[in-house]
C-alpha cells in the first residue's frame, strides 16, 4: 500500500534526544527524470533488470511514494574529526554535536531472495530532515553524478563501499551553492548506515543505555549475532572478550581492510571524519573525494583541508584515531560480562574502584585492537600491492625492495599511480631478455603512454631529464623481473599480464573525467556520457567497452589529467 508522502507538516530542525532516529518522509517532486540506474546494484539488490520501467520504482527513488509497513526515518549522529601532529581538528574545526542525516531519509529494508543479504535503502537529497540544522536538504545534480559513480566503481573495484542503485534528476528544484544548482537525488543501499559518530552522540551526552541499545542492534542486527564476529586468536590475559569487544575489534579490523584498500588504489575520501567512518568499514560519503593521479603522498582532494588531515599520507592514522574514539564510547561496556551486566550495570551504577578497573581494561583492549588495526592493515596492503604487481607469494623484502623504490619512483617523476600498475600488466617481459633488456623495456613502457605525458610525466621535464628517468625506470624494471623470476611461471608474459590486469584497473572516474561528466549532463543535456561511464565504472578492468568507433573516445577517458589550458 502506498501513501501521500506530504500528509503531515514536516518537523524543524532540533535537537533530538534519548533516540538514534527521526520518522521523516521525503519530499515530494512532482517533476523527475531518472537519469540511470546501477545493473550491478539491481544485482545485489536482487531486483530485476527493467524494474525501472515502473512507475512504482521510479516513485519510489524519487521520494513519491512510501510504504505503510515501512515508515521513512532519518538517523542521528555526532561527528568528530581526526587530531593530528597534537591539533585537534574537529568537524570544520570543532566539535560538530549533533549532526545525523541532514539530507538523507531511510526508506525500508530488503533482503536479496538469492544471497540473503539485507539491505537499507536511502535517498539523499530528498528534503529536510530535523537534523538539517541551518542546511536545506538538498543534493545538487554535481555531488549525486559523482556519488553515483563512484560507489558503483569503489565496488567494481572491490572494495568495500555503500552502494547506489540510481540517479534522478530534479529539473525544477534548484539549490543556491556557489552558484543556482539544479537538484538530484540519489537512491543508495547498504547493510547498515551506522558510523562510529553514531556512537559519538550518545557517548557525548553520556547517555549510556543508547550507547549499549545501538552496540547491541549492531552487533544483532548489522553482524547477524555475536556469534559472527571473530574471536581473536591470542590469549586474553583479561579474560575472554566480551561480546561488545567483539564487535569493536571487527569494526577496527574492518576499518583497517577498507584503508589497505584505499591505500593501494589511490582512493581519498577528502572528510575522514568519525560521521563519515562506517561501522562495517565501507567507503562512505562521498563529497571531496579523489582518486590519485600523479603519485603524490601529501595529496589531499579538499580543498579547505590545509592541514593535510585528510591527505592520502594520512589516511590509515586517521581512520585509527576514529577507531580510538569507538573504542572510548564503548569502554564501559567492554568491561561487562555478558548483556545482562551490561543492563544491570547501567541502571544501577558502579564504585569508583571498579571505575578503575574498567578504564585499565579498555585500555588494553583499544591498544590491542591498535596493534590488531596495524597488522590488519599491512597484510592486507602487501597482499593487494603484491597482486597488483604481478606477484602470485609474498615476501618480507618486496616492501623495500619493491613498493617503496616504486611509490619514490611515481613521485619522483610525477607518474600516475594507477596507470603506473596497468601499464606494468602490459609489459612484454620478453622483450626485457634481449641484449640490452632494461633499456629496451623501458622505451616500450615509454612508448605504451600518452603522447602528452610519458607514463603521466609532466611535459615540464626536459629531453636529458626523460633520459635519466628513463634510466631509472630501466633499473627499477630490472629489479622487478629479477623478483618475478622467483614466481612459478613468473616470466610467463600471457598469464601474467592476465591476472595483472585482473586487479588493475583500466579506467577510473577521476576528478576530470567527473567534471568533463557533469559539465556535459548538466549543461549539454548529455545522457550518452553518463551511460558510457557508468558501463566503464563497473567493469574498470576491461580493454574496451563499446564497439571499434568508440574505443578513440575510451582510450581518451582512460588517459592521464589532460593539459590544462
Ligand atoms: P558531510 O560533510 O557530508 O559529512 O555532512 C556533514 C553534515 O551536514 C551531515 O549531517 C549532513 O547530513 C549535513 N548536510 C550536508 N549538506 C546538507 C544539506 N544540503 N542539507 C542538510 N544537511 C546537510
Ligand atoms: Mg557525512
Ligand atoms: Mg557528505
Amino acid at each position: 500500500t502506498v501513501k501521500d508522502a506530504e500528509s503531515k507538516p514536516r518537523p524543524s530542525p532540533g535537537l533530538v534526544k534519548s533516540a538514534a532516529f527521526t520518522w521523516i518522509k521525503p519530499e515530494q517532486t512532482a517533476d523527475h527524470e531518472l537519469l540511470a540506474v546501477s545493473p550491478a546494484a539491481f544485482d545485489s539488490i536482487g531486483l530485476k533488470r527493467g524494474e525501472e520501467e515502473t512507475e512504482d520504482f521510479k516513485a519510489v527513488i524519487s521520494g513519491n511514494k512510501i510504504y505503510e509497513e515501512h515508515y521513512p526515518w532519518a538517523q542521528c549522529y555526532g561527528g568528530r574529526g581526526g587530531r593530528l601532529n597534537g591539533i585537534p581538528g574537529y568537524q570544520f574545526g570543532h566539535w560538530a554535536g549533533q549532526l545525523g542525516d541532514g539530507r538523507a531519509i531511510s526508506l525500508f529494508e530488503s533482503t536479496n531472495p538469492i544471497t540473503k543479504v539485507r539491505y537499507e535503502w536511502q535517498l539523499k537529497g530528498a528534503g529536510t530532515t530535523p537534523y538539517s540544522r541551518f542546511a536545506d536538504g538538498k543534493a545538487v545534480l554535481r555531488s549525486s553524478i559523482r556519488e553515483f559513480i563512484v560507489s558503483e566503481a569503489l565496488n567494481a573495484l572491490g572494495i568495500p563501499t555503500t552502494r547506489a542503485i540510481s540517479l534522478t534528476l530534479l529539473p525544477q528544484k534548484k539549490a543556491q551553492r556557489e552558484t543556482v544548482e539544479t537538484c538530484a537525488i540519489v537512491c543508495r543501499f547498504a547493510q547498515s548506515w551506522i558510523r562510529v559518530g553514531t556512537f559519538d552522540l550518545p557517548y557525548s551526552r553520556n547517555d549510556r543505555n543508547l550507547t549499549r541499545k545501538l552496540a547491541d542492534y549492531t552487533i544483532e542486527e548489522v553482524y547477524g549475532g555475536a556469534e559472527n564476529l571473530v574471536h581473536p586468536r591470542e590469549v586474553e590475559k583479561d579474560g575472554p572478550p566480551n561480546r561488545y569487544e567483539l564487535l569493536y575489534r571487527e569494526v577496527v579490523r574492518r576499518n583497517a581492510r577498507t584503508v589497505a584498500y584505499w591505500q593501494a588504489y589511490g582512493f581519498m575520501n577528502g572528510v575522514l571524519n568519525t560521521d563519515n567512518t562506517s561501522i562495517l568499514g565501507l567507503s562512505l560519503d562521498f563529497g571531496p573525494f579523489s582518486f590519485m593521479d600523479n603519485f603524490d603522498p601529501s595529496f589531499t582532494p579538499n580543498h579547505d583541508d590545509e592541514s593535510l588531515r585528510y591527505s592520502y599520507r594520512n589516511q590509515p592514522t586517521i581512520i585509527w584515531w576514529n577507531m580510538v574514539r569507538l573504542g572510548e564510547s564503548l569502554a564501559e561496556l567492554f568491561g561487562m560480562g555478558s548483556r545482562v551486566d551490561a543492563e544491570q550495570f547501567i541502571n544501577t551504577g558502579i564504585n569508583q574502584e571498579d571505575v578503575e578497573d574498567l578504564t585499565k581494561r579498555a585500555e588494553g583492549i583499544i591498544g590491542r585492537a591498535g596493534e590488531e588495526y596495524k597488522d590488519t592493515f599491512i597484510k592486507e596492503y602487501r597482499r593487494l600491492m603484491s597482486q597488483r604487481l604481478g606477484f602470485q607469494t609474498l615476501r618480507n623484502t618486496d616492501m623495500d625492495e619493491m613498493f617503496s623504490t616504486a611509490l619514490d619512483l611515481m613521485e619522483k617523476l610525477g607518474l600516475d599511480f594507477n596507470h603506473f600498475f596497468r601499464r606494468l600488466s602490459h609489459l612484454p617481459i620478453s622483450v626485457m631478455e634481449e641484449e640490452d633488456p632494461r633499456t629496451r623495456a623501458a622505451e616500450h613502457f615509454f612508448n605504451a603512454n600518452s603522447s602528452f605525458n610519458m607514463l603521466g610525466m609532466q611535459d615540464k621535464h626536459k629531453d636529458e631529464e626523460k633520459t635519466k628517468a628513463k634510466k631509472e625506470i630501466a633499473d627499477w624494471l630490472g629489479k622487478w623481473r629479477t623478483r618475478l623470476a622467483l614466481e612459478e611461471n613468473g616470466l610467463d608474459d600471457e598469464a601474467r599480464q592476465m591476472s595483472m590486469k585482473k586487479v588493475n584497473p583500466k579506467f577510473l572516474p577521476k576528478n576530470w573525467v567527473l567534471d568533463e561528466l557533469i559539465q556535459r549532463v548538466q549543461q549539454n543535456g548529455e545522457r550518452d556520457i553518463l551511460y558510457k561511464i557508468l558501463d566503464m565504472s563497473l567493469r574498470p578492468f576491461e580493454d574496451h567497452w563499446g564497439p571499434e568507433s568508440e574505443w578513440q573516445e575510451e582510450e581518451r577517458l582512460c588517459g592521464d589529467v589532460p593539459p590544462q589550458d
